[in-house]
């Protein structure tokens, strides 16, 4: 039972039909997936939800799929986990991670997008999908069409982590990069998607990938009992997460899951990508491109194809947006891994990193609740952070070599309880 009506020009108005497209005849509008909220909320309960299996499809009334999802039976329901030693370095009383970094099975959201797009091409009968992507969409579309029995071509900059090259061949797909930055690889992209009969996730499959993002937002709402928080920091690369959740709080309300509540939602870019946040600042919708140069390589998008809608989604919230350097993104990195256990990639620094400018700046007061989203893991950008690291100590397996560095270790005066 499928909840989806058509496809919806967002300019326009437009209607289309269930089918691989992403841009309006008309006008040139993105395409949206529109839903009968009347007949979903009749069909939804929180109890029904939370009978289902852990994983994104627990909301498919709102997602846009008919019948049983082959792909993604694990990925999404990932921690929301409460912050407390963060929160109290903060000082921030509510503060919660939502911890993407141990998405299934690529270790990024990209999960949950790739869980929709993947059941969409196969439903349209593709053999062959492909993306243009910073690195952790190419993981992503590799791991999930492999299982879904698909062939996958990916497109990437030159100049991407080892682990995302790596982490999207070794499931077979073809690896192509490019000699240039990823607005080189998205425009090529869109022509070879107009000319061969490939599903590419993020261009003709579009409308129902990004839907899939709407699962981050409705599980931070289910994991806080079915509330809103007061503020909800986010990256923005291409401009998907970020309106989809919002697009996600709304809908909750719409089908009666969360009753009320405001929520603020704040963009966080780093400071060599940050069209949006210039913008946003300028108090302009008119997002000037710019060149990427920033650790922070899965969100370096310098024109980013929905950065109008960031905006849009920002403003309407009450919200704001700050962009953070590459020194702040590593130390945020570190300041989330000693407090909280979590290795983020940059993308999560830059994230955590703005979260600090919106406090200082008192956008984020003490007693309100607040969620840090953690995108991607850090395990697949070790390069970022190697030099930010104190060396290992290195000495011979003599006890009295570590006798030698023990007092260095600064936990001299520790009793040895325990010891036998
Ligand atoms: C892709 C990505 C994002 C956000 O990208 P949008 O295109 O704005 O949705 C954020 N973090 C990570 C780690 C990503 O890979
Ligand atoms: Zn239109």
């Amino acid at each position: 039972m499928s909840y989806v009506t058509n496809l919806k020009c967002r300019e326009c108005g437009q209607e289309y039909p269930i089918k691989p497209l992403h841009v309006c005849e008309d006008c040139f509008g993105p395409l949206e997936v529109s839903y009968d909220y009347a007949k979903i909320r009749a069909a939804v309960s929180r109890a029904a939800i939370a009978a289902r299996p852990h994983n994104l499809w627990r909301y498919r009334e709102l997602l846009p799929v008919d019948g049983e999802p082959e792909a993604g039976p694990f990925s999404g329901f990932t921690p929301l986990l409460p912050a407390r030693r963060l929160g109290a370095e903060l000082g921030l009383k509510k503060l919660y991670i939502k911890d993407d970094t141990v998405n299934h099975p690529t270790l990024s959201y990209k999960d949950r997008v790739v869980s929709v797009a993947i059941t969409k091409a196969r439903d349209f009968g593709f053999s062959t999908v492909s993306c243009a992507s910073t690195g952790n969409l190419a993981t992503a579309v590799a791991a999930h069409a492999a299982r879904a029995g698909l062939k996958s071509v990916i497109f990437m900059p030159e100049g991407v982590e080892a682990g995302k090259i790596v982490g999207s061949s070794i499931y077979g797909a073809r690896v192509i990069t490019i000699r240039g930055n990823y607005d080189d690889v998205n425009r090529l992209c869109s022509e070879i998607a107009d000319k061969y009969g490939w599903g590419f996730v993020n261009i003709n499959l579009r409308p129902y990938y990004t839907e899939g993002a709407k699962t981050f937002g409705f599980e931070v709402a289910e994991q806080l009992g079915w509330k809103l928080p007061n503020h909800i920091v986010l990256p923005t690369a291409g401009g998907t997460i970020l309106p989809k959740v919002a697009k996600a709080f709304k809908e909750l309300k719409e089908v009666g899951l969360v009753h009320g509540g405001e929520f603020k939602i704040h963009c966080a870019q780093a400071a060599g990508a940050a069209p949006v946040i210039h913008a946003l600042h300028k108090n302009t919708d008119l997002i000037t491109p710019v060149k990427p140069d920033t650790i922070a390589k899965s969100i370096a998008i310098g024109n980013p194809a929905d950065g109008f809608y960031v905006l849009r989604a920002v403003r309407e919230s009450g919200g704001w947006g700050e962009m953070a350097s590459d020194p702040e993104i590593i130390d945020a990195i570190k300041l989330l891994a000693r407090t909280e256990g979590i290795f983020a990639e940059p993308a999560g620094g830059t994230t955590l990193a703005v979260t600090l400018k919106l406090i200082a700046a008192g956008r984020i007061k003490a007693d309100e609740s607040v969620v840090v989203s953690i995108t991607g893991n850090g395990y697949k950008t070790l390069e970022a952070v190697a030099n930010s690291i104190e060396p290992p100590l290195v000495i011979e397996a003599r006890l009295k070599d570590f006798d030698a560095i023990y007092e260095s270790l600064g936990d001299g005066k520790r009793s040895l309880k325990g010891v036998a």
